[in-house]
């Protein structure tokens, strides 16, 4: 079981299963909303998905038609992303506040079409 925090420590969640997928994302709404390069994000079904703390304390911004994006209200952490389109109930879950360390083979890097210009990779 792996378990993650926002920044502040007020929001704890637990994965009751393991990641299906995992990405480093380059939009332009992943750059804007963490104020990086680009954005991490481990994916599994929402039902494995368990909110320990501070669940009230999770604000949510719809970004697009389609998606929600999820953070830390006192700390700003960013937390999830979920698409009303998802077929099978997946969540996104930012890699970067996983407390448990974690490994993965090989990322892909996605939307790089939008890539900055200073991106280290
Ligand atoms: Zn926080
Ligand atoms: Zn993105």
């Amino acid at each position: 079981m792996y378990q993650g925090s926002c920044l502040c420590g007020t929001v704890v969640y637990q994965l009751h299963g393991e990641p299906r997928r995992v990405s480093h994302c380059h939009c332009r709404m992943c750059q804007k909303q963490h104020g990086a390069a680009f954005a991490t994000y481990l994916s599994l079904p929402a039902t494995e998905l368990h909110y320990t703390q501070g669940a009230d304390a999770i604000s949510r911004y719809q970004s697009s038609a389609n998606v929600t994006r999820g953070f830390c209200r006192h700390c700003g952490s960013t937390l999830e992303w979920r698409a009303s389109t998802e077929p099978n109930g997946y969540v996104a879950l930012t890699v970067a506040t996983l407390d448990t360390p974690i490994h993965f083979a090989d990322i892909p890097h996605i939307c790089t079409e939008s890539k900055s210009s200073w991106c280290p990779c």
